[in-house]
């Protein structure tokens, strides 16, 4: 196996429709690489200048409108096509599509023609320089990734583009297995079959692969040497989350007119605004219950309009039923059911879309893997596989154990721990909590690896919140937190409030992003740190428990204080005193309390507040009697 070092490294490429994206895999895992400014994807967009000079990217897009016959965009429709083949597609193109040699489709720009090849080239060279940038060497050869229904032309197309860019292809791969590949599926040995649903902004595909293990055992070898075949796809080229930015506009269109009058039209630049507001709308709503939209159509006339969730799922389902039909049509193809798929993985911006999330999990009875950026994920995988290929790097990729313990913050700063390290995947544990303050309608949920007792010195992975809990007394909601590891490492967690019901989730891939290195020296570090990190964990709980009994015993001397005898009065106010004192320090210098001397006196005061606490329910039952 060739030390990382001295191979050549060899990136992976998603050559995508609208987006381009390169990335690399090194010891950490995979990483996407960005360009000077920080920006990951590169719009799939070439403009062509009279003199043959070539602008690509973000430039080329930003100017579509004004220059729409010289800007070549989803040139990936092309390659590899003859122009009868591309006779739906060109009514989509801005710029003139002909017949060249052998009634090849070629675009026609300033007299000059030109093959997709040569565009597509374009982008991967910039994506080249991109990747040589970030990474501070040659870089010579790549992985390239091409949808699973390319035929022989279509792919030889594709490496003829990165051929003209200075490329060596060094492999083409199905965008679905790359998926696949990011999430390390294929890594166990076992047989599985999978579909991968990948919903963009113009393009639908849905695919199931049977991953076929070979008999390498586990880990990269058997990724590499597992084969990864197509069952079927199905599809649509010309459905994505575009449709619903139409929708959107022409809903705002219809009412605009039904407000303003019947005769009022819209110039395109009014349309492309139309179109911006539309997709920012959509994008809120993913996140949010509610989005507003305000247009200001000058003389003194504003459209306003408030978007629920629930409006725009009822408005969008027809087209989410689309993709699943189409997912029905591949499982018919493959001759399986649902039932048979045992993981499903979602591509594509907008697999973000709740509603898309939930009937895609309705229908294949299983929670599909969304844990890494939809945008990202095939580019991942297109960079794992080059890992692979370049013989290094293939530690970051095996995972039969959790290599850091996984945890949830508690009150004060604390980590509680549920999955201990070395546990070996699959694995699940679950662990009660409350809340720490009274009328709390939102928990937050932050998510930890390491070994340490404290936040601070753990890593996040990630937080979420519940919210919509109805309001209660501190410590009365009762928390129910999971965690689940499945065989690729993808966790899930999952947050329920029991007494209302109210459930909210998360999934993140929990192994990405450590060297076997820096895992040995976190695990170093907590031994190192072990004794003083326990003291501070056991003070914090301490200080979060004492802090709770106090306020319910300052409730119940609320309650019944005239009952209260004065001897009895005397030994709580002193015991209190006593406690409080000790929370106050303990705030400020966890380390200036000692933790026995801390829980003796919290015991203290537990056993001499029951004779009160039976003293409050005592008058609570005679008050409802
Ligand atoms: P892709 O072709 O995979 O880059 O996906 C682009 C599509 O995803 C566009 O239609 C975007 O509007 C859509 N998209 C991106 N983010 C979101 C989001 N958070 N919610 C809904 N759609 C999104």
């Amino acid at each position: 196996m060739a030390d990382s070092a001295h191979s050549e490294p060899i990136v992976g490429i998603d050559l995508g429709t609208t987006n381009s994206l390169v990335a690399f895999c090194d010891e950490r895992g995979p990483r996407i690489l960005t360009d000077e400014t920080g920006a990951a994807l590169l719009p799939s967009a070439v403009r062509i200048g009279p003199d043959g000079a070539m602008t690509v990217g973000r430039a080329a897009r930003d100017h579509i409108v004004e220059f729409p016959r010289e800007t070549v965009h989803s040139v990936k429709r092309l390659m590899g096509q003859t122009i009868e083949q591309v006779r739906g597609d060109v009514e989509y193109l801005s710029y003139e599509v002909v017949a060249g040699e052998g009634s090849a489709a070629r675009i026609r720009i300033h007299d000059r023609l030109l093959s997709p090849q040569e565009i597509s080239a374009a982008i991967l060279k910039r994506l080249r320089e991109i990747a040589e940038r970030a990474l501070g060497c040659v870089v010579n050869k790549a992985v390239i990734t091409v949808p699973a229904y390319f035929d022989d032309a279509q792919r030889q197309a594709t490496r003829d583009a990165g051929r003209f860019a200075g490329l060596d292809v060094v492999r083409i791969i199905n965008e679905p297995t790359a998926a696949a590949l990011a999430y390390g599926i294929g890594r166990s040995g076992e047989p599985e079959t999978i579909a991968v649903y990948d919903l963009g902004g113009g393009t639908f595909d849905i695919s199931i692969l049977q991953i076929i293990p070979s008999d390498e055992g586990s880990g990269a070898e058997a990724m590499d040497s597992a084969f990864y075949q197509v069952r079927s796809t199905a599809g649509d080229t010309h459905l994505g989350g575009d449709d619903v930015d139409r929708l959107i506009v022409e809903l705002v269109q219809r009412e605009i007119r039904g407000q303003f009058g019947v005769s009022l039209q819209f110039p395109p630049s009014t349309q492309q605004a139309l179109r911006r507001f539309a997709e920012a709308t959509k994008i809120r709503l993913s996140d949010e219950d509610a989005a507003s939209i305000e247009i200001d159509l000058g003389e003194g006339r504003r459209y306003q309009r408030r978007i629920e969730r629930g409006e725009f799922e009822a408005m969008i389902a027809p087209w989410v039923e689309r993709t699943i039909n189409a997912c029905g049509r591949a499982l018919r193809d493959a001759k399986l059911d649902a039932k048979q798929i045992d993981r499903v993985v979602m591509v594509g911006g907008s697999t973000r879309i709740p509603l898309v999330r939930q009937r895609v999990g309705e229908f294949f009875q299983t929670r599909p893997y969304t844990a890494i950026d939809p945008d990202r994920v095939v580019a991942l995988g297109a960079a794992v596989q080059a890992g692979i290929l370049a013989g290094s790097h293939t530690q970051a990729l095996l995972l039969d154990v959790i290599p850091l313990s996984l945890g949830i913050e508690t009150m004060g700063g604390a980590v509680a721990k549920l999955i201990m390290r070395n546990s070996t995947v699959p694995c699940s544990a679950s662990e009660r909590f409350s809340t720490s303050a009274d009328g709390q309608t939102s928990i937050k949920i932050h998510i930890l690896q390491g070994e340490r007792e404290l936040v601070q010195d753990c890593r996040s992975l990630g937080e979420f919140h519940l919210r919509g809990i109805p309001p209660m007394p501190a410590g009365i909601p009762q928390l129910e937190v999971t965690f689940h590891v499945d065989v690729n490492g993808i966790l899930d967690v999952t947050a329920v409030e029991k007494r209302s019901g109210k459930r909210a989730a998360v999934q993140i891939v929990a192994t990405h992003g450590l060297t076997p290195d820096e895992v040995d020296r976190i695990e170093r570090e907590s031994i190192t740190h072990a004794r003083r990190d326990m003291a501070m964990h056991r003070i914090i709980d301490l200080r979060v428990n004492a802090a709770l009994d106090l306020k319910w015993i300052a409730d119940a001397m609320k309650r019944v204080g005239d009952e209260i005898p004065a001897d009895y009065r005397r030994e709580l106010d002193e015991q209190i005193a006593h406690l409080q004192s000790l929370v106050d320090a303990s705030e400020r210098d966890p380390h200036s309390v000692d933790a026995d001397a801390f829980h003796e006196a919290k015991e203290s005061l537990d056993r001499a507040s029951v004779r009160l606490h039976e003293m409050a329910i005592t008058r609570s039952l005679r008050e409802e009697g």
